[in-house]
C-alpha cells in the first residue's frame, strides 16, 4: 500500500452535522484508523455522551474511567486520560463518559467555557511534539446538537469535516450548520474552515443518491472528496465487535473506501501546506 504524507503540524478536525445518524461517528473512527494504519499518530476525541466512538475503537468505558468529562470539568491533563486503541499502536482515544451529558449544563457558569477543550488539547499537542512523538491528526466526534460541547469542538479545531448522507433531505439543515460555523469563525475561532465534505451511505443502485452527490459537488466543488463511502453491512457490523471496518474486514469495499478517503485527506493537507 502507498504511503501517506504526514502533516507538518497537527491537523485538528471537528466532524460535524446537526443531523443524527448521518455517519459522523463511523467516519471519525474509520478515517482515524485508516490514517493510523498508514503510520500516522491519530487522536480521536469522543465528545458525544453516547460514547459510540469510544466503543467502536474498543475502548472500555466504566462510570469511573477517566474521560473527556474530567478534562473539561476537572482540568485533568489529556495525557492522563487518553487510552490506546487495541487496533493500532498509534491510534489513541480520549473516551466519552455518561457524565458528559451533564457537562452541557456544568460548563455554562465556567470561565472561558468555549475554550476549555482547546486549551487542554493544545497543551497536550505541544507536550507530545516536545517529546518527539507528535500527533498528526485529531478527529473530534460531536453530538448532533449545537450546545457547548460542539462549540468547544469548533473552537479547538482548525478544520470541519461534514459527512453527508446521500438521501433526500441531505442538504436540509446544512445552511444552518454553515451559518453556525460562520458565527464561530467570526467570534471565537477565525482559523476555522470547512475543508472537507464526505459523501456517505451511498447506494449506487438509486438515482437519488447520484443526484444528491451531484448537488453537493455543485455547491462544494473544492471541499467534496472524490471518494464516496458506500452503504455496506460490514461498516455497520464492525462497531459491535469493538472494531473499525479497517481491521474488522480490511479488504471490504467499506474499508477500502475509507482508506482512499483518508489518502485524499492526507494528500490535500500536504498540498495546502498543513
Ligand atoms: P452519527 O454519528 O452521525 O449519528 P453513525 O456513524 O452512528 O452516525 O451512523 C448511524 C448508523 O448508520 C450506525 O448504525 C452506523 O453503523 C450506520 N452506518 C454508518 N455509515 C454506514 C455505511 N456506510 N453503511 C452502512 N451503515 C452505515
Ligand atoms: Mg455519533
Amino acid at each position: 500500500s502507498r504511503t501517506f504524507p504526514f502533516p507538518e503540524t497537527t491537523r485538528i478536525f471537528t466532524v460535524a452535522n446537526q443531523k443524527g445518524g448521518v455517519g459522523k461517528t463511523t467516519t471519525t473512527v474509520n478515517l482515524a484508523a485508516a490514517l493510523a494504519k498508514h503510520g500516522a499518530t491519530v487522536l480521536v476525541i469522543d465528545l458525544d455522551p453516547q460514547g459510540n466512538a469510544s466503543t467502536a475503537l474498543g475502548i472500555e468505558r466504566r462510570a469511573d474511567t477517566p474521560s473527556i468529562y474530567d478534562v473539561l470539568i476537572h482540568d485533568d491533563d489529556v495525557a492522563e486520560v487518553v487510552a490506546k486503541s487495541p487496533e493500532f499502536e498509534t491510534l489513541w482515544c480520549l473516551p466519552s463518559n455518561i457524565n458528559l451529558a451533564g457537562a452541557e449544563i456544568e460548563l455554562v457558569p465556567m470561565v472561558a467555557r468555549e475554550q476549555r477543550l482547546r486549551t487542554a488539547l493544545d497543551e497536550y499537542i505541544s507536550k507530545r511534539a516536545a517529546e518527539g512523538d507528535p500527533i498528526h491528526y485529531v478527529f473530534i466526534d460531536c453530538p448532533p446538537s449545537l450546545g457547548l460541547l460542539t462549540i468547544n469542538a469548533f473552537v479547538a479545531a482548525r478544520e470541519v469535516l461534514i459527512p453527508i448522507q446521500c438521501e433526500y433531505y441531505a442538504l436540509e439543515g446544512l445552511s444552518q450548520l454553515l451559518s453556525n460555523i460562520q458565527l464561530i469563525e467570526r467570534h471565537l475561532n477565525p482559523a476555522l474552515t470547512v475543508s472537507t465534505i464526505l459523501l456517505t451511505m451511498y447506494d449506487a443502485r438509486t438515482r437519488l443518491a447520484f443526484q444528491v452527490a451531484e448537488d453537493v459537488r455543485t455547491h462544494f466543488p473544492t471541499q467534496t472528496l472524490a471518494t464516496v463511502i458506500p452503504r455496506t453491512v460490514r461498516i455497520s457490523e464492525a462497531p459491535s465487535y469493538g472494531q473499525t471496518v479497517i481491521t474488522f474486514d480490511p479488504g471490504s469495499t467499506g474499508s477500502v473506501s475509507y482508506l482512499e478517503a483518508a489518502g485524499e485527506i492526507a494528500d490535500r493537507g500536504a498540498a495546502h501546506g498543513h
